[in-house]
């Protein structure tokens, strides 16, 4: 590959592999297109660092997140995918084929499926970023088993929020939710279970302005922004839940995207660009659900594959 210069040529580029990328790989190779995924950082997507999914048909139980994540691998390979550990850094999207540099080398491709996804967006505090990794976490199946009677402050008023501070009642020996409104944003039925919870607690209409702490993180300042007080609350970890951003950096002004940075799709689930598809959270601000990102992987494949069909006449 890319070490001696000489690039991976592929009809199917899928950069990443979470629902959307591996949904897409599974009816990429089934049309016989051999598609190549690279992964991302993350194998598996976020989906894969979530405990347990309860929403995805076909699991009456739920599924964890990690294990849905090697079905899905499994699934795609056995029809032909091919899965590398790798990273794009970089994409030339001008001419066909389009040219996708990675951590690794220089990939070409006929038609390129974007699932690159989305990070979890910061509070952009003091404090936060020096001690994350110390008390200071966005991934609750990560991080959470560190805090084993502990306790800990989620912040976060989403599904994401009270689903992962349930998961944390597992170890900690209290969970703290701070909202910085009244009303949550979570459905009811998380707002049920994390309310009837003995170990959860609520600080609503607050915000956390600080991080305190020199190793680890020891407390925090919070303002109440109804009444303008600030307390200091002692805590051993600080969760944050307050949404994401895609990642769509390395394709800005390359593909057309709305002011938050997702990509515009249409309901094809083509870009600007003949030949790109964009498929998941990296072009769903709304959704954003293991189901509606595999759906969207599988139509941009299909929409790839017709794509290809045509073009070779
Ligand atoms: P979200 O729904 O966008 O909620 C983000 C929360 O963070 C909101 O409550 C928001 O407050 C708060 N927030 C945003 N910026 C903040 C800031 N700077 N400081 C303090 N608080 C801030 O994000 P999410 O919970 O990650 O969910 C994303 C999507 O995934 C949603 O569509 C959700 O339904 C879905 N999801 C579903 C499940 C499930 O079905 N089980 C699980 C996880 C996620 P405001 O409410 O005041 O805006």
């Amino acid at each position: 590959m890319g070490s001696n210069g000489n690039a991976t040529h592929v009809k199917v580029l899928v950069l990443g592999s979470g629902p959307a990328g591996l949904s897409a790989a599974l009816y990429a190779a089934r049309a016989e297109l051999a598609p190549i995924v690279l992964t991302g950082i993350q194998l598996g997507g976020q989906a894969a660092l979530t405990y347990t999914i309860e929403n995805y048909p076909g699991f009456p139980e739920g599924v964890g997140g990690a294990q849905l994540g090697e079905l899905f691998q499994k699934q795609a390979e056995h029809f032909g995918a091919k899965v590398e550990f790798d990273t794009a850094s970089a994409v030339d999207l001008s001419t066909r084929p389009f040219k996708v540099t990675t951590d690794s080398g220089e990939y070409k491709a006929d038609s390129l499926i974007i699932s690159t996804g989305a990070d979890p967006n910061k509070l952009k505090i003091p404090g936060e970023q020096e001690l994350i990794g110390r008390g200071v976490s966005y991934c609750a199946t990560c991080d959470g088993w560190f805090f084993k009677d502990k306790k800990v402050v989620i912040v976060g008023g989403g599904d994401s929020a009270l689903e992962e501070g349930l998961f944390i009642t597992r170890y900690a020996s209290s969970v703290t939710v701070i909202h910085r409104r009244q009303e949550f944003r979570a459905s009811p039925i998380l707002q049920h279970r994390a309310k009837e919870h003995p170990k959860m607690n609520f600080i609503l209409n607050s915000i956390v302005t600080e991080v305190i702490g020199n190793e680890k993180v020891e407390a925090l300042r919070l303002k109440n922004i109804k009444t303008g007080d600030e307390t200091v609350f002692e805590t051993d970890g600080l969760f944050i839940f307050i949404g994401h951003t895609p990642n769509t950096e390395m394709f800005k002004s390359q593909l057309k995207m709305n002011d938050l940075g997702y990509i515009t799709v249409n309901d094809k689930m083509e870009t600007s660009v003949e030949g790109v598809y964009a498929a998941g959270e990296v072009a769903d601000p709304h959704f954003r659900q293991v189901i509606t990102s595999a759906g969207m992987g599988a139509a941009a494949a299909i929409q790839a594959t017709r794509f290809l069909e045509a073009e070779s006449g």
